[in-house]
């Protein structure tokens, strides 16, 4: 089975994932990857990112995701997205703290090109969303989906939720509507226990077959979802690690197939090529 063959048949998923960075200027009590400013950068060349992509394109994958760390403190995102744009669909996910009027100029050609950006908000009470992600997040999400929106940048709402947290979802629902975007652009998650949920014993534990098959690449190596190179108190974890190899881009996504073709890889062993 070729990898465009997998992908048609849904054996892995159609978008390729690319951790662009790990460091943040937030430090989320939930955060995945315990990011913050002061963590190692682990950053993806941008030359590397646009030869995988344009490999990616030639094997079939149908679509990018690009996320991190927060992927806006690098100089050269606002250039990678539109260079990524111009040859893929792509979503970048974010904290959306970052779009200031100036900021977002610098995004200007994302308006007519197949990108979105989705933002994360996680309620629509300011208190609460800020007591995980940091005080003035908030505010500063909401100023930056108004500039993006008027600079006509597609916005999703990324909402990630810890068990228990539906009842707060409505609300939300509401405040994205009255920002113009659709339930259908909304997209909502839970918390994962990994990285720094894991320390303050927020979320839900996940299993491999819990995690999309959704190849991800990091400047450690491929992984098996985006939900998989996560960091705790410093060390990467390499339990769902592909192959230390990223390119050419064959190699790992042949790694995965033929995990994905077995019924998923043995959980915790973390094969490293
Ligand atoms: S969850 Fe996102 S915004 Fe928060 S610290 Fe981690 S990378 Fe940064």
């Amino acid at each position: 089975m070729t990898i465009g063959d997998s992908i048609a048949t849904k054996t892995i998923g159609a978008r390729l994932w690319l951790y662009s960075n790990y460091h943040c200027n937030l430090a989320c009590s939930y955060c995945l990857t315990s990011s913050s400013r002061d963590v190692p950068k682990r950053e993806l060349a941008a030359d590397i990112m646009l030869a995988l992509v344009d490999e990616a394109a030639t094997l079939g994958f149908r679509s990018v995701g690009i996320t991190g760390g927060e992927p806006f403190v690098r100089a050269d995102m606002p250039d990678i997205v539109a260079a990524v744009a111009r040859r893929l669909p792509v979503v970048v996910l974010t904290n959306g703290t970052m779009f200031t009027p100036r900021f977002v100029a610098r995004l200007a050609p994302l308006a007519t090109l197949p990108a979105a950006l989705q933002v994360s908000l996680d309620s629509a009470d300011p208190a609460a969303n800020d007591a995980l992600r940091g005080r003035g997040t908030y505010a500063r999400v909401i100023a930056g989906i108004r500039t993006l929106r008027a600079a006509a940048i597609k916005v999703r709402i990324g909402s990630t939720v810890d068990d228990g947290a539906g009842a707060a979802l409505e609300p939300l629902c509401e405040l994205h509507r009255s920002l113009g975007i659709l339930d259908a652009d909304h997209v909502v998650r839970p918390v994962v226990r990994r990285g720094r949920a894991a320390d303050h014993a927020l979320g839900i534990a996940a299993q491999l077959e819990d995690l999309p098959a959704e190849l991800t690449l990091t400047v450690d190596g491929a992984f098996w979802s985006p939900a998989s190179p996560t960091v705790r108190n410093g060390r990467l974890d390499i339990g769902e690690l592909l192959t230390r190899t990223i390119a050419p881009l064959r190699i790992p996504a042949e790694a995965m197939l033929r995990y994905a073709s077995s019924g998923g890889m043995p959980q915790g062993t973390g094969l490293v090529a």
